[in-house]
């Protein structure tokens, strides 16, 4: 399949790109191209423009700002899953680029794409919910940031408006003793999309939770948190008693949705199993163990 006619365009800075938007109105952006593409290609997107933001070297690079760490919109899956920096102090996200598709999708695929698409079964928005992430945008009038609560707004939306450019992700570190963080998903066979994933940060002293956030992906059209099953663990100890009854919570108050590949109950059923094994994990690490 062929996409339809396009016009190309290839700033090299953020101004210019912003300039384009202005004066295209139903343009897009375009970064790693990888889910972008294969829409164009079906005909489910037919943009008059593109605006390939590859070449703007303010959009990359991972930097260290103390307590955060700053990540260009630009940055590979690939990249991230190599960061040193990020393994070192922030590991669940090298963890969760190593769930993205293939090597070819984590060569091309960009974080800010990631976000920006907002797909229901992608990785990143659960863990960018456990870490209490924020993105940084950039429109015509200025800049702002957005958290991960208020990013995710429903099916392959986000709180961006469709003149911004994503330029950044923020995330905490955390590698403070007695903080851990996995990521647990039951992958689609084929294209390795997520039919449930579940993000864990969890901060305990004492075995005791004293601050936990968790992220769901695939289970509805948008990710959100497992509030119910945070509330089930804060101020608790972590004990397998109290790990299983959080994440037999874990789907409460998702709307879980049903397609070919699985029911929305047995979405559900996923999103409790891997709880279990999320919480579990971020447990150990928490430790040490
Ligand atoms: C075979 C295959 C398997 C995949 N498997 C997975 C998987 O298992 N898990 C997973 O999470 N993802 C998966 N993906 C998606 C992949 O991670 C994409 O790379 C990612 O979703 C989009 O990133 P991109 O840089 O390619 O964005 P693009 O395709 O270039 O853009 C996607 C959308 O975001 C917009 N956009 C891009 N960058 C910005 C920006 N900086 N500011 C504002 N808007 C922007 C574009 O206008 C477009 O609407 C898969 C993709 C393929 C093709």
């Amino acid at each position: 399949m062929y996409p339809a006619p396009f016009e190309y365009h290839a700033p090299a800075s953020l101004n210019e790109a912003l300039a384009l938007m202005a004066q295209n109105a139903d343009a897009k952006i375009i970064a790693g191209g990888h889910s972008l593409l294969p829409a164009m290609k079906l005909r489910l997107a037919t943009p008059p423009a593109l605006i390939d933001i590859g070449r703007i070297a303010d959009l990359k690079g991972i930097k260290d700002m103390g307590e955060k760490i700053a990540i260009g919109a630009l940055t590979t899956h690939h990249e991230v899953e190599h960061s040193v920096l990020l393994r070192n102090a922030c590991p669940l996200l090298p963890e969760v680029a190593t769930h993205i598709g293939d090597r070819q999708v984590r060569n091309r695929g960009t974080m800010g794409g990631s976000l920006a698409h907002a797909d229901p079964a992608a990785d990143y928005p659960a863990a960018m919910l456990a870490l209490g992430a924020t993105v940084q945008v950039q429109g015509s009038g200025g800049s702002r940031s957005i958290g991960a609560d208020e990013l995710f707004t429903g099916l392959f939306s986000t709180a961006l408006a469709a003149n911004e450019i994503l330029t950044a992700i923020h995330v905490p570190k955390t590698d403070a003793k007695g903080s851990g963080v996995a990521y647990a998903k039951f992958p689609h066979p084929a294209s390795r999309y997520a039919v449930a994933g579940v993000a864990v940060w969890v901060s305990i002293k004492d075995d005791t939770v004293q601050d936990i956030r968790i992220g769901v992906t695939g289970a509805a059209d948008h990710a959100q948190r497992a509030k119910r099953a945070e509330d089930a663990l804060k101020g608790k100890p972590m004990t397998e008693d109290n790990i299983a009854a959080a994440a037999k919570v874990a789907s409460d108050g998702l709307t879980t949705i049903g397609d070919i590949y699985a029911s929305a109950d047995y979405r559900a059923h996923l999103v409790t199993a891997m709880a279990l094994e999320a919480l579990h994990s971020a447990h150990h690490r928490a430790h040490g163990w």
